[in-house]
């Protein structure tokens, strides 16, 4: 059975791409351009015995171009593609736009090519944000990130944005059933190349100096193989179809995670002291990175990840192995 990839290029689309192709699938991979095709082939053919069941088709969320044809003798759609950044545009729309607009073009061209099961790559950014800060009951598949007055970064409103869209694009076709989405907290764990992408960046920071203090900002983390996995598991379960799968359990603040790396690397420049909320909020007048992401200061969620857990049939991997 074919399947459509859409981000193969990225930290998490390579990862999917390895769990599909070890599983006996034929993986049809997009890219923005097709120069960045070889450099993934190699990469992956690493990690898999047949590379032969892997191709490439050049697609931009952005961009009309190639959709029905991306989806030809294709029986399943992984939408994972979609504009990740730690660093906010100045333009909200920049990431808002494709990430909206993408699962639009993708799921309507899943939708009249008869694609049996859609599986979109969302994020607890759609489901924990906006939320009472008294709250200490996890987030669960019910919940949703509410977009009030006071602008949640851009990123968070791009997930949320999304995945309502593709839920009222299925609903509209009569084909709830037909999609899952898979909603992970922020993904770590094995890099598959030199490119440490957004995520793993958090990491790096903290480890070569350019992160002197840590501020209360909470990770909630979980491992890429674990996420990869559950995109194949959804794809296929009947069960799965209609539901969202949170991925994730209990936050760490910067400073237990700078705690634990330092365990592990005690060589590296890694912080030892944990700044006070006041002068993050301080240092944030000043600093718009800094300002956008510290709507969480001091506040640790926690997320219902027992959805996935049955799904893939064991535990996620914990927290901390993702990390290290
Ligand atoms: P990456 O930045 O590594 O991957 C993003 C992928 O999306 C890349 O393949 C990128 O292509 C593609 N993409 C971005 N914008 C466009 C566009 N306009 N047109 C076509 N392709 C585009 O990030 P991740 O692997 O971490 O993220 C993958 C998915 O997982 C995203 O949907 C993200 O929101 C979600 N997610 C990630 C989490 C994390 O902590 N990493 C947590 C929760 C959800 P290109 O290589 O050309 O840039």
């Amino acid at each position: 059975d074919r399947v459509l990839l859409t981000g193969i290029s990225g930290f998490l689309g390579g990862h999917i791409a390895l769990a599909l192709l070890n599983s006996g699938f034929e993986v049809r991979g997009s890219v923005r351009k097709l120069s960045k095709a070889e450099k993934v082939r190699q990469t992956l053919s690493q990690a898999v015995a047949d590379i032969s069941r892997l191709e490439f088709i050049e697609l931009d969320l952005s961009a009309d171009r190639n959709w029905a044809e991306a989806m030809e003798g294709v029986r399943y759609l992984q939408h994972t593609a979609s504009p990740f950044t730690l660093t906010m545009p100045k333009d909200r729309n920049e990431l808002i736009g494709p990430a909206v607009a993408g699962t639009e073009r993708a799921l309507n061209a899943a939708l009249s090519a008869h694609v049996e099961r859609v599986v979109l790559t969302s994020s607890m950014a759609a489901i924990a944000y906006g939320h009472d800060k008294t709250r200490t009951t996890p987030f669960g598949p019910n919940d949703w990130t509410v977009l009030g007055d006071r602008p949640l970064n851009a990123y968070i409103e791009s997930k949320t944005r999304a995945e309502r869209r593709a839920w009222e694009i299925m609903d509209a076709a009569g084909r709830h059933d037909a999609l899952a989405t898979i909603n992970p907290s922020a993904i770590f764990g094995p890099l598959l190349d030199d490119d440490p992408g957004t995520s793993a960046t958090l990491v790096k920071r903290l480890m070569d100096g350019s992160v002197p203090v840590a501020p209360k900002i909470p990770i909630t983390a979980v491992d890429v193989r674990d996420v990869a996995a559950a995109h194949v598991a959804a794809m296929t379960s009947p069960e799965a179809g209609g539901r969202r799968f949170p991925m994730g359990d209990s936050a760490l603040f910067f400073i237990d995670a700078a705690r634990l790396l330092r365990q592990h690397y005690p060589d590296r420049r890694i912080p030892r002291v944990e700044l006070p909320d006041w002068a993050v909020r301080l240092y944030a007048l000043f600093d718009r990175d800094v300002r956008d992401n510290i709507g969480e200061l001091g506040y640790a969620k926690r997320l219902d990840p027992s959805a996935a857990t049955q799904l893939l049939g064991r535990p996620l991997i914990p927290s901390e192995e993702a990390i290290l």
